[in-house]
């Protein structure tokens, strides 16, 4: 049975943990090739590594990526039409959530400023020199290879609602994120580049896990979880998928939830 995305090329940013790990060895199963970036090298080399062990055919290639730094997102997506020939996927994952980021009164604008560089600017210039690539894309019918392409962008449940426990910077890039999405999505329908948003609900990685660092903080959020639990990277990264394939080609411009239920609910099951 061929992948869900055979002859695919992918580029994934934040590639070493969480959501971009698990997306990462999900894509390489479906056949894609895959550039797995991250700031932390070490662990998207790690991260690749492990895609060998468990699929012995599996093109995977890592670079050190900063996606704060326009050159360096431009340097990425140079890479992966060099090494593979053409983009398909663009998974602009990467994000921070700094432990300083609070409400409008205590956060810093430094703090401000790193997190809008980060979680929206990346996510722009990823989007920009995905789109300039996927333009450019061989066509090869045969294949199911065509110009355009999917883009899919990391956002979060609190961009879709408020919180009584303020990130500020944080909530506001992600709702930066949805809003260039739709536009994005809409600039670009007719030529064949799909744009959407995933929004994923609190998860067991280290971005959040790091920040619910007591009992009382993850309970404070427990309570307000349909499914009683913290998702699972993975549950994501399957997201992501059905985004990244042809599965999802007649959506662009969605907000993509993955979220158990939270932005549904009103009250919760006891
Ligand atoms: P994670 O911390 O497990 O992984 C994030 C990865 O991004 C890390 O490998 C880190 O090194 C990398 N990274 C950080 N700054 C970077 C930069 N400037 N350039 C390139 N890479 C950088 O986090 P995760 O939970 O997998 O989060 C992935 C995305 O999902 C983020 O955009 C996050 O905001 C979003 N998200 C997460 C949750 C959650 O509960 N974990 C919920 C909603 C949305």
């Amino acid at each position: 049975m061929p992948g869900r995305l055979e002859h695919k090329v992918a580029l994934i940013t934040g590639a070493g943990s969480g959501i971009g790990l698990e997306s990462a060895i999900l894509f390489a199963q479906e056949g894609a090739s895959v550039l797995m970036t991250d700031i932390n090298l070490k662990a998207a080399e790690k991260g690749a590594a492990l895609i060998a062990t468990k699929i012995p055919n599996a093109k995977v290639v890592t670079l050190r990526t900063d996606v704060g730094k326009e050159e360096d997102i431009k340097a990425a997506v140079d890479k992966a039409v060099k090494e593979f020939g053409r983009l398909d996927v663009m998974f602009n994952n990467a994000g921070i959530m700094h432990p300083a980021d609070d409400n409008a009164l205590n956060t810093e604008e430094r703090i401000w400023d790193l997190t809008m560089q980060i979680n929206l600017k990346g996510v722009w210039w990823g989007c920009k020199y995905a789109i300039l690539a996927m333009r450019e894309n061989p066509t090869d019918a045969s294949k199911g290879l065509h110009t355009g392409g999917s883009i899919i962008n990391t956002a979060s449940f609190v961009a879709l609602m408020g919180a009584a426990t303020p990130q500020l910077a944080y909530t506001a890039s992600k709702g930066g994120v949805l809003a260039m999405t739709r536009e994005l999505a809409m600039v670009h329908a007719r030529e064949g580049i799909r744009v959407n948003s995933i929004c994923p609900g609190p998860l067991k990685t280290p971005l959040l896990m790091d920040f619910l660092n007591t009992a009382e903080k993850r309970d404070r959020r427990m309570v307000h979880l349909p499914m009683g639990r913290f998702g699972e990277a993975i549950e994501v990264a399957k997201g992501a998928l059905f985004l990244a394939s042809d599965d999802s080609s007649y959506m662009t411009g969605t907000d993509f939830k993955v979220d158990g239920g939270l932005t549904s609910a009103y009250v919760t099951p006891l």
